[in-house]
């Protein structure tokens, strides 16, 4: 097979044939265009990129990188071994030394003041919902405390498109109504949210894939969600429907991106009574589930030694986490 453009033998044939060295133009090319038409990036922005060691995140800020901007990186241990652990932190850290990126680390576990197995454990949701509420929680927070102006993460088309068949097939209103949001710009729109960016968003996971082998970036994903190793449902709904159908997933992202925004998803933020983190609740979910769980001692053991809930719940307001 040879390189559409080239001719050379062609290394990948995802949504074409190309060789390394095309791949990796057009890749990158395509990633540089999206984020100056939807000007994702401006001069003054401070870029934050969460990353997790797979090779979505770490593709995102390898491109941001390479494209010359400016960035720092963060990386969150959420408490579950398979996912994140000491070789994910030191892929993430090795990777940013090695670029002169600042790398920033904390855990679940310390930000909140709590134990990770109890806060899952008392949350009664899925283990995956609960860690995607506290990431959003925490990314928002730290990147705005630390002066950040936009937090890019690594979804990618192929999330998109996962993200859009569930909210079909679940008829939960809110995350139907999510959708209109679910763009490669999620703007800020209230002080304190920082505006989110996902320069993946019509990227695919077999091309991200491709170009972390193509630049060589040691990779650690996670074993429960990882791209070889995901059973869940959805993912496997989507490999069947590309079967058919090869360029689903772009095209769903694609008419997520052109969807004008009708205003009809629930922007009335008010400020979390205990943390002050913008919600549109009186006390936001994550607080809601850390008022079940016992603090953590200065030892960092879980335990409530003497003290109601109640005076707890004073002192977390008087320094939140
Ligand atoms: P996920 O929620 O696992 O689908 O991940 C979505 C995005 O969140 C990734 O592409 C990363 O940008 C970011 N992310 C996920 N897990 C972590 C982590 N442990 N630390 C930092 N960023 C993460
Ligand atoms: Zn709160």
């Amino acid at each position: 097979m040879q390189c559409v453009l080239c001719g050379k033998t062609a290394a990948v044939n995802i949504t074409k044939a190309l060789c390394r060295e095309c791949f990796l133009k057009d890749y990158e090319s395509r990633i540089r265009r999206l984020i100056q038409r939807e000007k994702l990036i401006t001069s003054q922005d401070r870029i934050l990129v969460a990353v997790s060691g797979g090779k979505d995140s770490l593709s995102c800020a390898q491109v941001l990188h390479t494209l010359g901007y400016s960035i720092a990186v963060l990386h969150v241990d959420v408490g579950v071994a398979a996912c994140t652990n000491p070789r994910t932190r030191n892929v993430v850290e090795r990777f940013c030394e090695e670029r002169d990126i600042p790398f920033y680390f904390l855990s679940f576990s310390e930000y909140l003041g709590v134990d990770m197995d109890e806060f899952f454990r008392k949350a009664r949701r899925p283990r995956c919902a609960t860690c995607g509420m506290l990431k959003r929680y925490v990314f928002n927070r730290f990147a705005r405390e630390n002066g950040f102006t936009k937090l890019a993460t690594g979804h990618c088309a192929d999330d998109v498109a996962r993200y859009f068949l569930k909210a079909w097939v679940s008829g939960n209103r809110e995350s139907f109504l999510w959708l209109e949001k679910l763009k490669p710009l999620t703007p800020s729109l209230h002080p304190r949210v920082v505006a989110r960016i996902r320069p993946l968003f019509f990227s695919l996971e077999q091309e991200n894939y491709a170009y972390t082998k193509f630049r060589e970036i040691v990779v650690a994903g996670c074993t429960m969600c990882s791209f070889f190793l995901r059973k869940d449902s959805w993912t496997e709904m989507l490999h069947r429907i590309e079967e058919v159908r090869r360029d689903f997933a772009l095209a769903i992202a694609r008419t997520l991106a052109r969807q004008p925004e009708k205003g009809e998803a629930n922007d009335t933020f008010q400020e979390c009574r205990i943390c002050g983190e913008p919600t549109s609740r009186e006390i936001c979910a994550v607080c809601r589930v850390r008022e079940r769980c016992s603090p953590l001692t200065p030892t960092g053991r879980s335990g409530r030694q003497g003290g109601t809930t109640q005076e707890a719940r004073q002192k977390e307001r008087g320094s939140p986490p």
